[in-house]
């Protein structure tokens, strides 16, 4: 019989909600146990594939091809758990699925309601990953309880215990503890009415996870347990961490969370073993050389929109050794003030994917600039359209290259729209998307990188790089590193004669992991390490602006 956690949140949004959960899946997986993770998330949006990365971070995608909530990507960073479409659901997709059934006459003589035909639908995709051969499904709501659109989700959980027993459900709550200073004290009444909501709608949470910056002291411990109807051992403290993300999990270990959901479950569990993640903490906390990243990017302010990418960069740090100093820069700034004011002292430089013309000028020049001056550069899908359009302008004369996303006219279309996409008119879910597989040249930087002929990457893009350029680009020295197995799609390119430059059509932050950095991350970390070791040690250091680090996200300082 497959168990079921549950996990929702109270009090104020960004608790680390989604760390929280991944760092529980990873625990049990850690003990032997199948998980598998999942997040339901109450906006309408049927998925987060048309929001703006400013509303809502980066979108995430599963090899299936679906475009979900950034989460997601927690959940593939510190799982196996094996993510599919039935891992991210939206209220706008529950009610798409019902409102389809309801004009199906799948109904017919019923009135169509919140319960139960909605909660039936969410029960069902919770069920949906109850496998024979998962232990432990990991529910995520989204959203802060007492929202109204959240209520539909917590009603369906609550039924989901009547549905397949108590003893086969957890409920797990994490909320806020604040320092008051004025009152010099950490103040529970927050948490009291958060799952004095909770309660009200049927739900007894069964563990509390108080993040906190301070330390709980067990007389505070005792008065959560005894106003949220607690027992003492499962009121866990969540603190700050102020070094990596990657301590969450140690720290619920040292509060015996994996023992407690072990026991609550009754499982059969093995020894928790976390040998490779004390290793790689080990890793991080003893870097053996410090280096500069900069990703010029369209959001540089907005450090959610391009999380995997800064995740994957940590990743090959870890690796390799290296701090990384990771600074943020937004491409329009290049444009304003010139390559060398805001690229001197980097020595990697990576451009990220994108979509609409504001900043890729900008884009372009930064890339220019890493090309001139052999500085590792790593290109991801716009990366690499900009690094074909920065090509074809300064290397092989094409004065008036660009793509056609951005200039409907011009004279040189190096990037452009495939004929199967030219007639589509719908935004959501059109793109090229998901896993497909790439066939790498060999002898390629690319090739010896991934050491392997065929890879799956992740997609999701529209515009390709135009073949009619393809002879006139390699009589200049561009390499195609890879293409589609038919040999149709340009999907790697990189530089002869430079250290690494490399850019890809797909998304390979998607598939790095903090035990296993992704090798084109690895290959673009090491190139950046040597041309440190290399570089004149006057190079004045960069001031980052926007330094980003992956610890900001689980501090509430
Ligand atoms: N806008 C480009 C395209 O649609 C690149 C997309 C991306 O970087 N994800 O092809």
């Amino acid at each position: 019989m497959t168990k079921h956690i549950f996990v929702t949140g109270g009090v104020v949004s960004s608790l680390g909600k989604g760390l929280t959960s991944a760092s529980i899946g990873m625990l049990l997986e850690q003990r032997g146990l199948t998980v598998r993770m999942q997040k339901l998330d109450p906006y309408i949006n049927v998925d987060p594939g048309t929001m703006s990365p400013y509303q809502h971070g980066e979108v995430y995608v599963l090899d299936d091809g679906s475009e979900t909530d950034l989460d997601l990507g927690h959940y593939e960073r510190f799982t196996n758990s094996v993510l599919t479409r039935d891992a991210n659901y939206t209220t706008g997709q529950i009610y798409l699925k019902v409102i389809e059934k309801e004009r199906r006459g799948e109904f017919l003589g019923k009135t169509v309601q919140v319960i139960p035909h909605i909660t039936n639908e969410i029960k069902d995709c919770i069920s949906r990953l109850a496998t024979d051969d998962v232990d432990v499904v990991i529910t995520e709501i989204g959203g802060t309880v007492g929202d109204i659109e959240s209520q539909p989700f917590l009603e369906a959980i609550r039924q989901f215990a009547l549905d397949v027993g108590k003893e086969n459900c957890l409920y797990i709550h994490l909320t806020l503890v604040p320092y008051l200073k004025a009152a010099g004290e950490l103040k529970t009444k927050p948490t009291q009415h958060s799952v004095g909501l909770l309660r009200q709608i049927g739900i007894q949470p069964d563990i509390l996870i108080c993040r906190t910056e301070r330390s709980i002291s067990d007389e505070d411990r005792q008065k959560i347990a005894l106003f949220c109807n607690t027992p003492f051992e499962a009121v866990i403290e969540e603190r700050d961490k102020d070094f990596s993300i990657y301590e969450v999990p140690l720290s619920l270990v040292d509060h015996q969370l994996d023992d407690l959901i072990v026991r609550r479950l009754n499982l059969s569990a093995k020894e928790l073993n976390l040998d490779n993640w004390h290793d790689l903490l080990h890793r991080l906390r003893n870097p053996e050389c410090e280096i500069n990243i900069a990703v010029v990017g369209k959001y540089a302010e907005h450090r959610d929109a391009y999380k995997s990418i800064y995740e994957a960069i940590d990743h090959a740090g870890i690796c390799n050794r290296a701090q990384i100093r990771v600074g943020r820069i937004q491409s329009e700034e290049i444009s304003r003030e010139g390559p060398e004011r805001i690229l001197s002292g980097y020595d990697g430089i990576l451009v990220p994917g994108g979509f609409g013309e504001r900043g890729t000028e900008g884009k372009v020049e930064a890339i220019r600039w890493a090309r001139e001056r052999g500085i590792p550069f790593f290109g991801i899908c716009l990366g690499l359209q900009c690094a074909v359009i920065e090509f074809a302008r300064n290397v092989a004369n094409l004065k008036d290259s660009n793509s056609t996303e951005f200039d409907k006219d011009t004279q040189h279309p190096v990037i452009c729209l495939l004929d199967e996409q030219k007639n589509i008119t719908d935004m959501g879910g059109t793109m090229r998307l998901g896993a497909q597989m790439a066939t790498l040249t060999p002898g390629s930087k690319v090739q010896n990188a991934y050491e392997a002929t065929t890879v799956s990457e992740r997609h999701r893009h529209r515009y390709e790089f135009n073949n009619v350029y393809r002879q006139q680009f390699e009589a200049h020295g561009m390499t195609i590193a890879g293409t589609s197995p038919d040999g149709a799609l340009v999907e790697a390119i990189e530089l002869v004669d430079h250290p690494w430059f490399v850019a890809v059509q797909y998304h390979p932050e998607f598939q790095s992991k903090p035990t296993k950095a992704h090798p084109l991350f690895d290959g673009f970390v090491a190139a950046a390490v040597e041309r440190r070791n290399k570089r004149d040690t006057n190079v004045v250091e960069p001031h980052i602006a926007n330094e980003t680090s992956t610890t900001d996200e689980f501090s509430i300082e």
